[in-house]
C-alpha cells in the first residue's frame, strides 16, 4: 500500500514545487530583465549626454572664433586647442572665397558655408565614417574625429555596443561584445545627440546571453521552494495522519455506540418476555380476585409475577455488568437440575398451552458446569424461546428437549426441537446481530446468547437434526465431576 502511495505523493510534491517555483522564477527573471534594461537605458543616456556635451563644445569654439575681430592663424591655433580637444584634427576658415586652414581646402566646404548661413547655425560636412567638418556661418570650420570624442574606457560599464553615425554610415565607438551575434535576447536604445548642429543618431545595444540570467537568484529560489514544497508535503501528510487518527477514534466511538444500541435493543428484547408474563399473570389474578376460593391461585400468580420481575431486574444488572468491559462474570458451579427446574416452572405450562412439550434429560446428574446462573438461565430461556418460535407452525407432536451431559472436560447443555430446522443459508449467520428470518424477529437473541456464553468462557453452536429439527449446544467449562 505504502509503495503505491509514495510515488503519487512524490509526483504531487514535485507538481507543488513546480507550481511554486515557476511563477516566482518567471517574476525573478522578468524583474532582473527590467532592472538590467533600466540600468542599460540609464547608461546609454549617460553616454549620450557625454557625447552631446563634447559636440556642444564644438559649437562654443566656433562661436568664439567667429567673435574674434582678428582671426588667428589656424596652423598656430591648432596645437593650442588639441590638448583639451583630442578629437580636433584640423581647422580653418573660408572668407571671401579664400581658404585659410591647417589642411587643404575640403571639397564642398563653400556649399556647406552657404548652407550654414541659410540655417543660421553650424552644419556638418562628413568626410568618412569617423571624420566630419563642422562648418559655421562665419566660415570657420573644425575637422573633427568622432572616434576621439570619448575614450572607450570612459563609457559606463553596462554598455556593450555603441555606434554613432556622423553622416557616412555607423561608426563603432564601443564593441565589448563579439560582433558575430551570439544567440540571445537583444536590448537596444536609439537616441540622437543633443547638439543642434550635430544631432548624430546614436545606437546602443546589448545581447543578453545565458551568463546574463539571474542564475544565483533562481538557484536560491529553487532551494527555498524545494524546502517549502517538502515541508508543505510533510505538513499535509501529518494532517492526513491526524485526520486518519480522528477517523479511527470516531469509528471506535461509532462501534461502541452501535454496541450500545445493540445492548439497548437486546435489553428490550430480553425484558419483553418476563414483562409479558407478569402482565398475563397480574391480569389473571385480577380476574380471580373477587372469588374467595381462588385465593391460592391468585397468590401463586402474584408469586410468579414477583419471580418474573426479579428475573427482569437480574437481566438488567447482568446487562450492566456486561457493558463494563472488564467485569469478570461471577462464576460458580451451577446445579443443572435446579436450573432446569426453574426453567420448566416458568415455561412448561405456557408451552403446553401452545401444544409444545418441554422435557429435561440429565445424563450426568453429578456434573456441574462452571458459570453464571443468571446468564445461563437467560441463554437457555432464549434457546427454548427460539425453539418454541420454530415450532409455532409445525405439524404433529411438538417437542423441545433440554438435556445436560459431560463431553470431555466440558459440560454440554443442548436444546433440541423437532421443528423445521435451520435454513442452510442461515446456519453461518445465526449469531450475527440483527440476523433474523422471522417477520417479528429482531435477530438479537442468539447474538446476546453468544456474548453471554463468551463471558463465561463458553460457546454455542447450532446444527440441524436428522430427520428434522434443530439443536443448539452450549458448552461450558466443567466445575468438577462431583462438586
Ligand atoms: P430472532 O429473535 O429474530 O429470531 P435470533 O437471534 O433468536 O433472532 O435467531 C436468529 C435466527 O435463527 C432466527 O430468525 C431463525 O431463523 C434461526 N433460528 C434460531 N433458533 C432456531 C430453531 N430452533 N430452529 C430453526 N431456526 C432457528
Amino acid at each position: 500500500m505504502m509503495s503505491a502511495v509514495k510515488p503519487l505523493t512524490n509526483i504531487r510534491t514535485f507538481l507543488l514545487w513546480l507550481a511554486l517555483f515557476c511563477p516566482i522564477a518567471a517574476w525573478i527573471g522578468w524583474q532582473d530583465h527590467a532592472d538590467r534594461y533600466e540600468r542599460f537605458f540609464q547608461d546609454t543616456s549617460i553616454a549620450q549626454r557625454m557625447l552631446s556635451q563634447k559636440t556642444v563644445q564644438h559649437e562654443a569654439v566656433l562661436a568664439t572664433l567667429a567673435a574674434l575681430s582678428h582671426p588667428p592663424i589656424p596652423e598656430r591655433l591648432l596645437p593650442s586647442l588639441q590638448p583639451s580637444m583630442p578629437q580636433l584634427l584640423g581647422l580653418g576658415y573660408l572668407r571671401d572665397g579664400v581658404w585659410a586652414g591647417s589642411t587643404l581646402f575640403p571639397t564642398g566646404l563653400d556649399a556647406a558655408v552657404e548652407h550654414a548661413r541659410q540655417e543660421g547655425r553650424p552644419v556638418t560636412l562628413p568626410v568618412d565614417e569617423s571624420r566630419y567638418w563642422l562648418v559655421a556661418p562665419s566660415g570657420w570650420s573644425l575637422l573633427l574625429d568622432a572616434r576621439q570624442l570619448i575614450p572607450a574606457a570612459d563609457f559606463p560599464p553596462s554598455l556593450a555596443m555603441l555606434t554613432l553615425d556622423v553622416g557616412a554610415g555607423p561608426l563603432a565607438l564601443l564593441a565589448r561584445q563579439s560582433a558575430a551575434r551570439s544567440p540571445g535576447w537583444n536590448i537596444d536604445v536609439r537616441k540622437p545627440l543633443g547638439a543642434v548642429s550635430q544631432p548624430f543618431p546614436m545606437h546602443s545595444w546589448r545581447t543578453l546571453t545565458l551568463a546574463d540570467w539571474p542564475w544565483a537568484e533562481w538557484l536560491a529560489w529553487a532551494a527555498a521552494s524545494c524546502l517549502l514544497a517538502a515541508s508543505s508535503a510533510a505538513w499535509q501528510r501529518s494532517r492526513a495522519d491526524a485526520r486518519r487518527q480522528q477517523e479511527e477514534v470516531r469509528l471506535a466511538a461509532m462501534t461502541r455506540l452501535s454496541t450500545l444500541g445493540e445492548m439497548a435493543a437486546g435489553i428490550a428484547h430480553e425484558l419483553n418476555q418476563p414483562l409479558t408474563a407478569i402482565l398475563a399473570q397480574v391480569r389473571a389474578a385480577e380476574r380471580l380476585l373477587d372469588d374467595e376460593e381462588e385465593r391460592p391461585t391468585v397468590r401463586q400468580a402474584l408469586l410468579a409475577s414477583a419471580g418474573q420481575a426479579r428475573r427482569a431486574a437480574d437481566i438488567i444488572s447482568r446487562m450492566r455488568e456486561l457493558v463494563k468491559p472488564s467485569s469478570p462474570s461471577p462464576r460458580a458451579a451451577v446445579d443443572p437440575d435446579a436450573l432446569a427446574a426453574s426453567l420448566l416452572f416458568l415455561r412448561e405450562e405456557e408451552l403446553a398451552r401452545r401444544g409444545i412439550r418441554l422435557t429435561w434429560r440429565n445424563s450426568n446428574p453429578g456434573a456441574r458446569p462452571l458459570g453464571d446462573r443468571v446468564a445461563l438461565e437467560q441463554i437457555l430461556h432464549n434457546l427454548v424461546q427460539n425453539a418454541a418460535d420454530a415450532l409455532a407452525d409445525a405439524p404433529g407432536t411438538r417437542s423441545i428437549v433440554l438435556s445436560g451431559d459431560v463431553e470431555g472436560t466440558e459440560y454440554e447443555f443442548s436444546v433440541s426441537d423437532n421443528g423445521p430446522g435451520i435454513p442452510p443459508e442461515a446456519l453461518s449467520r445465526l449469531f450475527e446481530p440483527f440476523y433474523t428470518t422471522r417477520p417479528q424477529g429482531m435477530g438479537l437473541g442468539l447474538a446476546l446468547c453468544e456474548t453471554l456464553a463468551g463471558a463465561m468462557d463458553g460457546r454455542i453452536t447450532a446444527r440441524n437434526l436428522d430427520p428434522l429439527g434443530a439443536c443448539f449446544t452450549l458448552r461450558l467449562p466443567l466445575a468438577g465431576a462431583d462438586a
